[in-house]
Order: structure tokens, then sequence, then C-alpha cells
């Protein structure tokens, strides 16, 4: 037999991982689980079982406790009481637990691995070298942060108890994603694994024991998703940290909305994985497989949906076709399988009933000639082609090993077509045009991009999405404010829940337009003129417009004496204010590209020219708000030193070079969130209008401002100051007027990115709450005042973290 032949002939034989460790310590347990509460096995009476299957052979393989409402009220309980403790230790201590458990992870790697394999159906190749080393990387990581906290974070303070809900597709990784940044921050935790995946959560939680953990500090417990909600609706949990499907994700913003409950969400996806024709197309096709297989394509940040540039479509799909012809689906822990099992039945039908309507919707449905299991739910490699755009098999994520294929001619398609979706987690594009891959990087909305290599991830680098992939990040040093909460902040508790809720929801924010009062001066009383009607009109797109419907508000002095109109803006204004911003984006150069020196300027300028005005600024803050008259002159001083602080910032938050373990470059960029929707407090109207206005737009982002609703006169006649200070239209949009009417029109608007929304506990509530449509970021003040003259309160770190989302792009480089 000729090399050639012998090489044709070449088959692999079975190179099974041993179960055997993962079997003993199952028996140990009797194949039956309690809780894990107190670094103690838990067994409430009366409660149910439930079994776990394998799901590449369909063997039970233990039963796990349906915790309920006692049980989770137990784990809270512990995790309270350990945080008195956990909170209390110093950073240095914490960091020598984080680095035992890292430690220990590392003594029982393979137990973990075959075990997580067993469980969830994936390659023991990737839970043996992805999943399981990510694992103690985080923790090693973390502890470094531990260490760090009061010098790097002093002022920060740990959020308390933290409910951790984690889906099945990483269960190992997505703990180590939540556990470890909260407890290296303080904070203790109860963590809920999904119902199809639970056992390597339990054996963590006995490896942490082990090393020493002090008890409550994690505390695992299991069940469904009914579990999930009393969490979630527990009042002593502080923050929910959730990973799991959009549309649960929404649910849990409006079970959490209004309570004061910090929240991060880490959502589905849809990614693109584009291919430009000057790329290396056998390195691109290894990319694809990584992207769309690696774990049978149940990863949030799937490669998904193939660009392919046009005139290297048919080459590129043939190499494909021929790559998928040789990939090896089969027993998990089999170490020379490209793909295990799907997780569940139930997702197995799910993902078989996408590829059935992507052939309905007129794709063509390859799948290659390869052997399956007889026994076992697994799925071939599947890909579709000639789908159209909107198609849902295009749009929607299947959550399987299913690719869907689609065209481009230029790179300004294929960002478009890239971003045409609702969601925003990642993206990996291939291209050896150096200047291309980062322009096109530069422009896709995605939390995480890769050039020339896909699914790498990194403790070092958060992980996240935009739109509705959720907010809040995973890692790196952006990740550690999700479990942090500004030193001076105590939990806001707002004392605020619908009693009927639907009659509540019409009534909030429903306006009944203003009746125009006629000021005494301006009526002509037979001797004097009538005065010219000067009545601030609303400033949007550069421009001072009247108000839609021509109405007008009466404004009066803290004496009750009219000392103004303003226009009673309406959604139309809204919708009008918010195209200017969008507007102000797109504009050459978008206000976002342009230099931060350059936006540090226009601040800078308006600094300048509100200086000029700033006797006129301090009399009509005496007389809006009754202060005195230095009270109000220091208010305007302290605008300006706002200015200035955020002039400075203007180019000094771009982000940084994180140090992963990829060879290559790692980029978090500070990216602005879009266009942000204001509503101002009545405290302060000037500062405060100043403080919210000034790190957004120097941080990128255009804006709609709401000013206080009862004296709004000091941002209308900041409109003179920004006409004078080379601020391009529509950066700043101000609209006067009922603060709750105008709020939910923002909120409801599509195209509104984020809201920060400074009012009372009812709006902060609904704020949060119509979020969840489209999954806007949102910052409320729940009705508590802040300190507008206190630097810690308003200014600094927070207001920039608000005003910015990280985006990490991965360049490898070398051979
Ligand atoms: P899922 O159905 O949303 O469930 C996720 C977790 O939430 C599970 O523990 C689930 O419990 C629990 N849960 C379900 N309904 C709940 C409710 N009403 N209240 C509280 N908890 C509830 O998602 P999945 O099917 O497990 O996971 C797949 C999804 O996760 C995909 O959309 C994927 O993109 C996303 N994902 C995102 C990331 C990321 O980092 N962005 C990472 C991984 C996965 P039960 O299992 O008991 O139902």
């Amino acid at each position: 037999m000729g090399v050639l032949e012998i090489f044709k002939s070449l088959d692999y034989g079975p190179a099974p991982e041993s179960s055997l460790a993962a079997n003993a310590w199952l028996d140990d347990h009797e194949r039956k689980f309690g809780l894990f509460i107190n670094n103690e096995w838990v067994r409430p009476k009366g409660v149910e079982y439930y079994p776990s299957f394998n799901p590449a052979n369909g063997e039970l393989l233990a039963e796990t406790t349906q915790a309920g409402q006692p049980e989770v009220d137990l784990a809270v309980t512990a995790a309270r009481r350990a945080f008195e403790i956990w909170s209390k230790t110093p950073g240095s201590v914490r960091a020598r637990y984080l680095y035992a458990i890292a430690r220990n992870i590392q003594k029982h790697h393979r137990l973990l691995a075959v075990l997580e394999s067993m469980d969830n159906g994936k390659p023991i190749r990737e839970s043996r070298d992805i999943d399981v080393p990510l694992l103690a990387r985080h923790f090693y990581y973390h502890a470094g942060w531990s260490q760090l906290m009061e010098t790097e974070l002093h002022d920060y303070q740990p959020v308390g108890v933290v409910g951790q809900i984690i889906p099945w597709n990483f269960p190992l990784l997505m703990l180590a994603w939540k556990i470890a940044p909260a407890i290296a921050m303080g904070n203790t935790v109860l963590l809920k694994p999904a119902s199809y995946t639970r056992l390597t959560a339990l054996l963590f939680a006995e490896i942490v024991a082990e090393a020493g953990l002090p008890p409550g500090v994690i505390n695992v417990i299991t069940g469904s998703s009914k579990a999930g909600t009393m969490i979630v609706t527990h009042p002593d949990v502080d923050k929910i940290a959730f990973t799991g499907s959009t549309d649960v994700g929404r649910t849990l913003r409006r079970q959490t909305a209004g309570s004061g409950k910090k929240l991060s969400l880490e959502l589905g996806g849809k990614s693109p994985f584009i291919v430009f024709d000057d790329a290396d197309l056998d390195g691109a096709v290894e990319g694809v497989v990584d992207a769309i297989w690696f774990n049978q394509g149940q990863v949030c940040c799937a490669g998904s949906r193939l660009l392919v540039q046009e005139n290297i479509a048919g080459r590129f799909l043939q190499k494909l076709e021929r790559r998928m012809e040789t990939m090896r689906v089969g027993d998990p822990l089999d170490k020379c399988i490209d793909m295990g099992a799907i997780v569940d039945r139930t997702q197995w039908e799910t993902v078989d009933m996408w590829v059935k309507r992507g052939a309905e919707e007129g794709g063509e449905v390859f799948q290659p000639s390869i052997d399956l299991p007889d026994k076992g739910l697994f799925y071939p490699p599947t890909l579709i082609k000639n789908l159209d755009p909107a198609a849902e098999t295009v749009q929607e994520e299947i959550f399987g090993p299913v690719l869907v294929s689609l065209n481009f001619r230029t790179p300004a398609e294929a960002i478009a077509l890239a971003n045409n979706t609702r969601y925003g987690l990642a993206a990996s594009l291939w291209s050896e045009n150096i200047n291309l891959a980062l322009d096109v990087a530069s422009k896709l909305k995605a939390g995480s991009v890769w050039v020339n290599c896909t699914n790498l991830f990194d403790a070092a680098s958060g992980f996240g999405g935009y739109r509705e992939s959720g907010f809040g990040r995973e890692g790196g040093r952006e990740g550690l404010f999700e479990y942090l909460r500004p030193a001076w902040q105590p939990r806001p508790r707002p004392d605020y829940a619908p009693a009927d809720a639907k009659a509540d929801k019409d009534s909030w924010g429903a306006h009944i337009p203003a009746r125009p009062t006629l000021p005494d001066a301006n009526k002509a009383n037979g001797r004097e003129l009538p005065r010219v009607d000067r009545t601030p009109k609303m400033y949007i797109g550069g421009k001072q417009v009247r108000p839609d419907e021509q109405y007008t508000r009466p404004i009066f002095s803290v004496k009750g004496k009219l000392i103004g109109q303003v226009g009673d803006g309406n959604r139309k204004d809204i919708r009008n204010a918010v195209e200017a911003a969008h507007a102000a984006h797109t504009a050459k150069p978008g206000w976002a590209m342009r230099h931060g020196y350059n936006r540090s300027q226009i601040l800078f300028f308006i600094a300048e020219n509100l200086q000029a005005r700033s006797d006129e600024f301090a009399e009509r803050i005496r007389l809006s708000t009754g202060c005195s008259a230095a009270l109000a002159r220091s208010e305007v001083e302290l605008a300006i030193e706002r200015l200035f602080l955020y002039a400075a910032w203007a180019d000094k938050y771009g982000g940084s070079v994180q140090e992963t373990t990829l060879h290559g470059v790692t980029v978090g960029v500070n990216e602005p969130l879009g266009v942000v929707g204001i509503a101002c407090p009545d405290e302060f109207p000037l500062l405060a209008f100043v403080s919210l206005m000034a790190p957004a737009i120097a941080r990128g982002n255009t804006v709609v401002m709401i000013p206080s609703e009862k004296h709004p006169l000091s941002a209308t006649d900041f409109y003179q100051v920004l006409d004078t200070s080379d601020v391009p239209p529509g950066v700043v949009n101000i609209v006067t007027g009922d603060r709750d009417y105008l709020t939910k029109t923002l909120i409801q608007h599509e195209d509104v990115d984020a809201v920060w929304y400074f009012g009372p506990a009812r709006g902060s509530y609904y704020v949060e709450h119509e979020s969840a449509a489209n999954m806007k970021r949102t910052w409320v003040s729940y009705g508590i005042r802040r300190d507008w003259t206190s630097a810690e309160q308003g200014a600094g770190h927070e207001f920039l973290h608000e005003a910015t989302q990280v985006k990490n792009i991965w360049v490898p480089t070398g051979e």
C-alpha cells in the first residue's frame, strides 16, 4: 500500500476518556443530590427530585432537588450572614481564598471536565482544554482584583447578596464568569444552574468548600425557573446576574424594575462571521468550524450568520462543504470527535424545526453525509444557503449547529448586513487587509469583535452585549462594576409597586397639554405697549423650534410668581429630537467619530461661554429656585467646573489594552451608547443638567435632554450658550415639558439606546419596566436625591461608566 493509499484509508481509532472517577463521585452521593448551602448538603424533607440524563446515551446520571421558597430563603439567609463578614474581610485575604479555589479546580481538572461532558454532551476536547482551564483562569484573575480592590477601587463597595442564574451551554464557564468577580469584590452569592445541566455546579460547590471558603459565601441551589423567579423577586437579594435567553431576560428586567436591585443581563445573539475576498480562505473555513460547531453551536456568540463577499462565495462555500464532510460527530468522551450531543430532546427538536423552517423559507439545506451514532441526541453540522436577509432563520437565534449564509458586495454592505439584527453580542471578520479589518471592527455593533479569529475568551477581557444581547460585562476590569456600588450610595430600597398594574401604567406619563397663561405684564393697560413675547422654544437639531402643538407651560418662582413660559413638548417633539440626535451620528464626521480632542475643545468652549454669562445664569437660578445669590453663583461656578472636568475626560477614557492570554492585541474600547435620553431632576436645575449632559456628549453620545420640569429656564437659556460654542447640530437637543410624559415617549422609542431618569420612584419603576421592550440600558435615581454639588455624587467614574459600553477587539499576531 502506497503512502497516498494509507492517508486515504486512515481512520480514527476510538480514544475514550475514562468516566470512572466521575461515576465514582456520583456513586459516592448515591446519585441523589441535595442543595449546597453554608458549605453543607441540605436535604429538605418532602421536596421533589428531578432526573438528569446523559444526552449522548440517555442514561440516568443522578437526581437533584427542586428548590422551593423555604430553600431559597435558607440560601439567601446564609448568603446574607456570610456577607456581613466576607464584605469586611480584607481584599488580600479574600485573594488567598480565590487562589485556593483556583488551585483546587486545577487539582480536579479531569473530574470536572469529564462530568461536564457527561452532563452537557460537549466534547471532552472542549471541556478539558477550554471550559475547565478558563474556570481556573477566572479565579486566578479575580484573586488579583481582590488583592487590588482597596487601592484601585476605593470609591466602590460590594453590592451585597447576589442571585446568579445561568444557562446550560457552558455550566462551569458561566458559573466562573459570575461567581469569581462577585466574591472577589466582597459579595456573597446563591447560584442556580440550568435544569438541563446542574451536576458540575454541585461538584464545584464541594471543591470550593474543600478549598476552605467560609460557609455561605457561595451557595448552589438547583431547581426550575420557578426557583429562578423566587431568587429574582426575593427582597433580600441585592443584585441579579443572569445569562440566558433574551425573552427570559426581558421578564427579569420587568420583575426587578423599580426595586433598586442591580441587574446584568447576558443574553442571546445571532453573530455575523464576515469573510472578505482577501481573507486566508482555508483559515477562515477552520474559523467557521470553531464559530458555529464549537459546543454543537450552542454558543451565545456562535458565528451563526456567515457573510461572504460575492466574488469568492462559490469557492468558499465549496471549501466549507468539503470540510463539513470530514467532521466527526459522536461520543463526547471520545477525544477525537468534533461535535458531541445536543443537550436535550426539546432542544434537538427546536434545532430540527429551524432547519425545516429554513427550507420552507427557500433556503438550500446542506448536511454532510457523515455517520451519526444510532443512539443519543446527535445532529449533523448544517449549512443553509440562499436565504433572504429578512428570513426568520437568518434573524432568530437557533442555538444549534446550523449556519446560514448570505453574500455581500462591498464592506459597507457587509457592515449593514452584519448590524441588521436586534442582537449585538459578537462578530468575527476575516481579511488580510488590516485597514479594512479595523475599520469594519469599529463599525460593528457588538461587544466582542474577533479579527481573523473567533470565540476567544479570557478573564482579562469583558464579554457582553449591545442592544438586545443585554447589558453589563463579565470579565476584565469593566466586569467588576457589575458587582460594585459607589461607596457613598446605600442600596436603594424604593417603596413603589403599582397596585393595579394596567391602570397605573396607563396613567403614568399621561398628558394633558398645559394651558397657556398670559403674564400680567403682557396685557396692555391702556398706557403701556404690550411686552414683546419671549417664550423659549425647543432646541432641536441646532435650531430653536416651536413646540409641535404650539402650547406653552407657565413657569413660576418658588414664591408662586410667574417668571416665564416654556414650550410644552409632545411625542412629535421627542421624535424630531431623536431624529436629530441620530443624524448627528451619521453626519460626517459623526459626533462619535470626532476626535476626543475636538469634543474636549467644544466642551471647553461651552464652559467659556457659560462663564461669560454667569451673572445672568445665577440670577435666573436665584429667581427660579429662591436660593441665595451666593448659592446661585456657586451653582454656575460648579457647572463650569463640570464642563472642564468632562472636557478633560473627552480624550482620556477611550479604553485600554487588555492583558489577555492571546498572542496578539486585545483592545477594550469604551464606545458611546448612541442616542441617550436624559430626564433631569428639579434640584440644581443648571448644575444637574450640565452634570448629566457633559459626560454623555464627552464620550460621543448625542442627547435628548428633558430639563427640570419645575425650573427649566436655565436649560432654555443654555441654548444660546450651545449655539455660540460650535456644538454641531443635533448633538444636544432640549425638549421642555412634562417630565414623565416625555420620558415615556423616549423609553418607548426604538431608536433611543439608553435612558437616564432622575425623578420619582414611580417614574424610575416605569423607565426600567418599559425598557425591557428593546433592552435599553437605563440609569435611574429611584426617587433618591443626590447631592449634585459634591464631587463624589455629582461627577466621576460612575458617570463615565454609564455613558459608555465596552467593545473588545481581538487581533492575533504572529505566524
Ligand atoms: P433560558 O431558558 O433563558 O434559561 C437560563 C436560565 O434561566 C436557566 O437557569 C433557567 O432555568 C432560568 N430561567 C428560565 N426562566 C426563568 C424565569 N422566568 N425566572 C428566572 N429564571 C429563569 O436560557 P437557556 O436555554 O438555558 O440558554 C440559552 C440562552 O442563553 C441562549 O439564548 C444563549 O444565547 C444565552 N446565553 C448567553 C450568553 C451570554 O454571555 N450572553 C452565554 C450563554 C448563553 P431552567 O433551566 O430551570 O429553565
